[in-house]
């Protein structure tokens, strides 16, 4: 059993030694309680669990504590992909949800899995995910200050279960200063991917992360055959090229995790019950 989560890059607002602290501190309670729920949970199960409890931390930008947009709304994105089953549900730009995993959760079992817009909005409501604001002070006064924030930081995790089973989720408040419309690469199999051979979640410039394709190639490569540490040079070579702006996590069958960035300000944990691990 394994788990790796990773709560995005550090934001340019918030890049002062205390707050590099308290999300190192966060990222290590949150990897030691969702290895805890591994033990008696599924990896799906245990990947909903781990990014609900980083959306519920303002000090991340996913759920509570999301980008504004550029027009004063926030829309959130959120995706989660069971390796065992290979089935990706989403949902993209929704609005006024506390926690958008839940809701990707909730349409995994449905036909229609990937929802964006008032489609995703209303889905939510009519299933009993009640109209909560995730806006924060902080996040306010960056946009009125109209402080294009370069603070791009997504939440993801990977768990391997005791039963070999990988599964991945993602989720993210945006870019921050975005047009609305505008999709995240976090409920795509571009910034979410995972079989039963590797799972992998990534964070940084939506566009760049699509444009290279990140979780989609290096899932593949392993799953194909290739190890783990060639399929991220591979692809993170491929991303240099289009200069793109990423950071990834993953875990392989083996229970190996991995994590590469295109600039080194990714913040990350892992943890297997006897080693915890956190970088940036
Ligand atoms: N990938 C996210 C997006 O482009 C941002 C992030 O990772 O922080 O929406």
């Amino acid at each position: 059993m394994k788990i790796i989560i990773h709560g995005g890059f550090f934001s340019e607002s918030s890049q002062s030694a205390e707050t590099k602290l308290a999300k190192q501190q966060a990222l290590s309670r949150i990897a030691e309680a969702s290895y805890d729920y591994l033990k008696t949970h599924t990896a799906i199960q245990t990947i909903v669990y781990a990014v609900e409890l980083l959306e519920n931390d303002e000090l991340f930008n996913a759920g509570i504590g999301s980008q504004i947009q550029s027009d004063g709304k926030i829309r959130m994105s959120a995706s989660l992909m069971d390796g065992l089953t290979k089935r990706f549900s989403g949902v993209i730009n929704i609005e006024d949800t506390k926690n958008p995993i839940r809701v990707a959760e909730k349409l995994f079992t449905y036909d229609d899995r990937v929802l964006g817009g008032s489609g995703a909005t209303h889905f939510a409501r009519h299933n009993g995910f009640e109209k909560y604001s995730t806006e924060i002070p902080q996040r306010r006064k960056e946009y009125e200050e109209k402080v294009a924030s370069k603070g791009i930081g997504t939440v993801g995790c990977v768990a391997l279960d005791a039963h070999g089973n990988i599964a991945a989720a993602t989720s993210t408040g945006g870019k921050g200063f975005e047009m609305p419309g505008r999709i995240s690469d976090s409920a795509t199999s571009a910034g979410n991917y995972a079989t039963n051979d590797c799972g992998v979640s990534c964070t940084g410039v939506g566009e760049d992360i699509v444009s290279a394709a990140v979780a989609t190639k290096i899932v593949t490569r392993v799953t194909d055959g290739m190890l783990i540490d060639e399929a991220f040079e591979k692809t993170f070579n491929e991303l240099k090229s289009i200069d793109g702006f990423a950071g990834a996590i993953a875990i392989d069958k083996f229970g190996n995790t991995y994590h590469q960035n295109s600039h080194p300000a990714m913040v990350f944990a892992s943890y297997d019950g006897v080693t915890l691990e956190v970088f940036n």
